[in-house]
């Protein structure tokens, strides 16, 4: 049996490692969250050339060995976005996506859609440089959290079912509530940050609706509020 497989994957962060070597933070389309090491490639001559970097989506032959790091034994670049680290907005916009990966996925299992969105955001950030606003990192984040299972109850107050009256989020609860649910802990949410969420998560990354740095700062801390609840992860605030 081969222990070498082939998977396309996004690299999230690079550390170095020893004199020549890096370790890295993949997220691959196959397998999730895959941790690597590159041999040699910080040397000037490396057969791996510039290619892995963060942020670049590349084709990668990975062996598995007795370890826990796989190997990488070839690369090919599909995308290097390369314009998306000519805007300082744009290349800090994918460091806080790829951090936010980093800590909401952290398991060697397949998750396309999340694949495909963390695609997305990169081929947005590479293509249009107002895709840095706060707007469009708070939509990927929304449409992470479904990716990812957690997304919380938008349609309903979620402790008595009623749509109507809908005033604070809850995030022991997992969602919105109205004025009589609401406890201790639930904090305001408007109607317009409800509102934002709820186009954010059904509509193209690139269509997030503009809205106000109150109401963006409420669904920043509704998604970080919710990650912290239900999957123990700590997330650093959008704004
Ligand atoms: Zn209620």
């Amino acid at each position: 049996m081969s222990n070498t497989f082939k998977t396309e994957a996004i690299v999230l962060r690079k550390l170095r490692y020893g004199e020549a070597d890096s370790i890295l933070h993949l997220f691959t389309r196959e397998q999730g969250r895959v941790g690597a090491i590159a041999k040699g490639v910080r040397r000037s001559r490396s057969r791996f050339g510039g290619r892995l970097e963060p942020f670049f989506r590349l084709e990668l032959m990975l062996h598995e060995g007795r370890g826990e790091l796989v190997t990488v034994t070839a690369a090919e670049t599909l995308d290097g976005y390369p314009r998306l680290r000519e805007h300082a907005e744009s290349l800090n916009a994918a460091g806080k996506v790829a951090d936010f990966v980093l800590r909401l996925l952290d398991g060697r299992e397949r998750n396309e859609p999340a694949f495909n969105l963390l695609m997305n955001m990169l081929s947005l950030l590479d293509e249009d440089p107002t895709a840095s606003r706060s707007e469009v990192s708070l939509a990927f984040r929304a449409k992470m959290l479904l990716a990812a299972g957690f997304s919380p109850e938008l349609g309903n107050c979620v402790q008595c079912g009623a749509t109507d009256g809908i005033v604070a989020f809850s995030p022991s609860a997992g969602g919105v509530v109205c004025g009589d649910c609401r406890e201790p802990g639930d904090f305001e949410f408007s109607r317009r940050a409800h509102e934002f969420l709820n186009v954010a998560i059904g509509s193209p990354l690139a269509q997030a609706p503009d809205a106000a740095i109150e109401d963006l700062r409420q669904v920043d801390r509704a998604v970080s509020e919710t990650l912290g609840h239900h999957a123990q992860v700590r997330v650093r605030p959008v704004i």
